[in-house]
C-alpha cells in the first residue's frame, strides 16, 4: 500500500508530493533535467488532525523509497522511514511549549552531513509554530543554504506570521491540507482500524475532521466519557456557583487526562536517567558525579513539567472545541441551516436550546468559547479564562 494511504481526503497534496518524490528519485539517479517538482524546504499546513505530520512522514518515506521514489510502502526504505527508524529521517517533536535554540542547532549540524543511505536526508519538524525566534533563525540559515541532499519538512497550523516567520515561509513550498470530510474519516476508520460503520460515522462527525481524535473516540471508552462530561456543561450552568463548579471540573478533567497520558513516560524516563548515571556510586569523583547527576535530574524534571503543561493545554483545548461545536449545533438548528449537527448524540439538547435562546444569544455563547481559547493561547491563566467563559455561557 502506498506511503500516502494514511493521508485521508487529501488527493491534491498527494499528487504534489508524489510528483516531487519522483523528481527526487531522478535527481538521485543523476538526471537533473525537469526536476522543478522537487525542492529543499516544505511547509505542511492544515487544521489540527488533518494529517500535517502524517503528510511530512509519508513524503520523507517516499524520498527513501527504493522503487524510483514511488512511495511503494513495501520496500525497506519506505517501511523504516514510516516506522521512524530510518537513519536519514529525523523527527523533531518539541517536548515543551517551544523548540529551543540548542535543540535546533544540534539538528542543523546533523542535517549538514550527507545521507548515509545515499538518497536524501529528511528533517521533519512537527509543531514548527513552536520554534523560538532564536531557533527559527538557526533553522533559517540551514534552509537558506541547504546541503545538496537535505530536505526540511515543517508542520504548522497555517502560514500566518504568528505560526511561522515570513522569511522561513518565503523559502519553502507550501502544501495546504484540508479538513478531511467526515465520510472520508469514517471510511478510513472502517478500512484501517476495523471500526464498525455506525460507530465510525458517529466518531468521524463528533471529531470534526480530526482523524486521530476520531480514532480515539471510536476505540477508547475513557475518551468518549470525557467528551460526554464536557457536553453536560451547557445544561449544568444554573447559577454563579454552578459556573465556578463547572470551570473547576473542566480544568481538573484536562489535568487528569494529561497526567494519565504522561504518567508512564515520566517514571520510565527517570528510571532510565538514574540507571545511566549509575545512582549510588561511591569513591573518588563520586561527589562531583552526583552534583552533575542532580543537575541532569533537575533538567529532566523541568522538561517533564513543561511537557505536562502543554498536554494540559491541549486537553483543555479539545474540550473547548467540543463545547463550541455544541453552540454551533444550536445555531444551525435555530437558523434551520442545511448542514448536519456535529454532536448527533446531544441533538435533543441542542434543539431544545434552539427553542429557548435567540440566535443572537447563542452566537454570544459561541463567541465566549472562542474568546476563551484565544485568551488561553495568549497565556491568560486557564482558570481565569474558563471561569469568565462559564459566566458568559450562563448569562447568554
Ligand atoms: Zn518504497
Amino acid at each position: 500500500m502506498s506511503v500516502f494511504a494514511e493521508l485521508v481526503g487529501q488527493a491534491e497534496a498527494v499528487a504534489t508530493l508524489s510528483r516531487a518524490a519522483a523528481a527526487a528519485a531522478r535527481i538521485v539517479a543523476g538526471d537533473t533535467a525537469g526536476n522543478g517538482a522537487m525542492t529543499h524546504a516544505w511547509i505542511f499546513t492544515g487544521p489540527p488532525g488533518s494529517g500535517r505530520s502524517v503528510a511530512a512522514r509519508s513524503f520523507a518515506a517516499a524520498l527513501q523509497c527504493e522503487r524510483d521514489g514511488t512511495g511503494c510502502g513495501e520496500c525497506h526504505g519506505c517501511r523504516t522511514a514510516l516506522g521512524g527508524t530510518h537513519a536519514d529521517v529525523r523527527f523533531v517533536v518539541p517536548e515543551g511549549l517551544s523548540i529551543s535554540v540548542s535543540e535546533m542547532r544540534a539538528l542543523v549540524l546533523r542535517a549538514a552531513s550527507a545521507p548515509s543511505g545515499g538518497r536524501w536526508q529528511a528533517v521533519v519538524i512537527e509543531d514548527a509554530d513552536r520554534l523560538t525566534e532564536a531557533a527559527g533563525n538557526a533553522l533559517l540559515k540551514a534552509i537558506e543554504e541547504p546541503p545538496p541532499r537535505t530536505v526540511f519538512l515543517l508542520c504548522t497550523p497555517s502560514t500566518h506570521p504568528d505560526d511561522i516567520s515570513v522569511t522561513i515561509r518565503s523559502r519553502c513550498r507550501v502544501v495546504a491540507l484540508r479538513q478531511p470530510p467526515a465520510d472520508a474519516v469514517a471510511e478510513v476508520l472502517v478500512r484501517r482500524d476495523g471500526v464498525a460503520p455506525d460507530l465510525a460515522a458517529w466518531a468521524a462527525a463528533a471529531a470534526q475532521g480530526h482523524v486521530g481524535r476520531a480514532k480515539r473516540l471510536a476505540n477508547d471508552p475513557d475518551a468518549r466519557a470525557r467528551r460526554e462530561a464536557v457536553l453536560t456543561v451547557p445544561r449544568r450552568l444554573t447559577g454563579v456557583g454552578a459556573c465556578f463548579d463547572a470551570a473547576s471540573a473542566l480544568i481538573e478533567a484536562a489535568e487528569a487526562e494529561a497526567a494519565a497520558a504522561s504518567a508512564d513516560t515520566v517514571t520510565s524516563e527517570r528510571a532510565a536517567l538514574e540507571q545511566a548515571l549509575g545512582a549510588g556510586g561511591t569513591g573518588r569523583g563520586a561527589a562531583g558525579a552526583m552534583r552533575g547527576a542532580a543537575g541532569q535530574l533537575k533538567e529532566l524534571e523541568k522538561r517533564q513539567k513543561s511537557r505536562l503543561t502543554r498536554a494540559q493545554r491541549d486537553a483543555l483545548d479539545r474540550a473547548l472545541v467540543d463545547l463550541a461545536a455544541f453552540y454551533r449545533d444550536v445555531l444551525v438548528t435555530s437558523l434551520r441551516a442545511p448542514v448536519g449537527v456535529v454532536h448527533t448524540d446531544t441533538a435533543t439538547q441542542s434543539s431544545a436550546a434552539a427553542e429557548k435562546w435567540t440566535p443572537e444569544s447563542t452566537l454570544r455563547r459561541l463567541e465566549a468559547v472562542l474568546a476563551c481559547r484565544e485568551a488561553i493561547d495568549q497565556n491568560v491563566k486557564p482558570k481565569i479564562a474558563v471561569e469568565a467563559m462559564m459566566l458568559s455561557l450562563w448569562r447568554g
